[in-house]
């Protein structure tokens, strides 16, 4: 998988210039390369501020004064002098330009968000949620900077555009941060939101206190506490739950903590031992390095074949012959594959850790579980590590 990047077709696919064949593929690609995962994102991100800013042309005035400056050298004297001050010129100039850009941008983002705020549908499952400070009836639209609001008694669901739903549960306090072509974004103070969404990897988000989960095709459950924790439980496909450098790729079955000040926690499968469970949380968790150290044995001691997602991910979150020793545990369940050595996992050569985790996944997904997609257009397989969709 890893001999076929595809971040040349990166521009193409967010533009959709990429056939449905390809498009696909691509899609497929970032879900397992983490590599082609943050090119896309660095891309995306250019694309959209590109899309933001308008094409305004310098004033004529300003040209012609360096143009005037520049023609001024020629006539020979203080030749030197004058290219500075017509350096001086051109640069006041540009940063003329980018300043007065930057305010047309602010001012007509703000503008725009004031005329036509994008909205979502929201309808009333249970109870009374509110919008703002508003009740809604057996319908409302929540617009973009809203906050959908929960007590004990109420329910909604939201339509996100026209990617997924979200099912909005009791005591709940949900934002809509954004949404464009481009991404979807949502904000869940504290509460709890089932998400099932059917685009294509990475166009819905949700922002926790704690963490940002980043939907790769899937179906999952999030909840925050009221101290802004977090869990994240998958149901079907992949969800990649990210702080700054910190990412977690927790794939159906499997769940990840999340802590204010910490960020994810490592992914585990909700089938694992209880006690490797709880000697995880310590790892994750907790600053006391000894308590750190015998929990790390507990869980080397409890890791089955399917729990090396978990061993795989503390590979770059620990140090030192603790690193070894997962190494050990994980090459005792699968031997890395061809081209990636001990030497190189424990440098943290990435290229070698996504090898050796293409490998790994085989053993995640026993019984080559087939997940199926509610309401998509087809079934998502996961076999051997590679996910596929299905035609119906
Ligand atoms: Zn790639």
């Amino acid at each position: 998988m890893f001999s076929r990047h595809v971040t040349k077709d990166i521009s193409a696919y967010c533009q959709g210039e990429l056939s449905t064949e390809a498009s696909r593929h691509f899609a497929e690609h970032i879900i397992a390369c983490a590599k082609c995962r943050r090119e896309f994102e660095e891309i995306k991100l250019g694309i959209r501020f590109a899309e933001q800013l308008p094409q305004v042309a310098a004033p004529e005035m300003l040209w012609s004064k360096i143009e005037a400056s520049l023609s001024s050298e020629r006539k020979g004297a203080a030749v030197v002098n004058r290219w500075w001050q017509a350096r001086v010129a051109a640069v006041a100039a540009v940063l003329l330009v980018v300043g007065g850009l930057g305010v047309w941008w602010f001012w007509t983002r703000g503008f725009k968000n004031d005329l036509q705020r994008a909205s979502w549908q929201v309808q009333r499952l249970d109870g009374a949620p509110r919008i703002g400070e508003k009740r809604i009836g057996a319908r409302g639209e929540l617009a973009v900077g809203e906050w959908l609001e929960t007590d004990g008694n109420s329910r909604a669901q939201i339509a996100v555009s026209s990617i997924g739903r979200v099912n909005i549960d009791e005591n709940t306090r949900v934002r809509l941060v954004e949404t464009e072509p481009t991404e979807h974004r949502l904000e869940l103070a504290r509460g709890k939101l089932s998400a099932t969404i059917w685009a294509p990897p990475r166009l819905f988000f949700v922002d926790t206190p704690s963490a940002v989960a980043a939907d790769l095709g899937c179906a999952y459950t999030l909840e925050v506490d009221d101290r802004g924790a977090g869990v994240l439980r998958v149901t079907s496909g992949w969800v990649a739950l990210e702080l700054k450098d910190r990412e977690s790729m927790v794939p159906a079955e499997a769940a990840c903590e999340t802590r204010p000040g910490v960020g994810p926690g490592t992914p585990y499968f909700v089938d694992a031992p209880a006690s490797f469970r709880s000697a995880l949380e310590v790892v994750d968790f907790q600053n006391d390095a000894a308590a750190k150290a015998s929990a790390l044995d507990v869980m080397l001691n409890q890791a089955r074949t399917r729990d090396t997602l978990t061993l795989w991910h503390l590979l770059a979150r620990v140090e030192g012959n603790d690193r070894a020793r997962i190494y050990d545990k994980i090459a005792s369940f699968v031997p890395p594959p061809d081209g990636v050595t001990r030497e190189g996992i424990l440098n943290l050569d990435q290229t070698m850790l996504d090898r050796w985790k293409d490998s790994l996944e085989a053993s995640w997904f026993v019984n080559n579980t087939i997940v199926p997609k509610p309401l998509a257009e087809g079934y998502w397989r996961v076999k051997n590590g590679v996910v596929r969709r299905l035609k119906q």
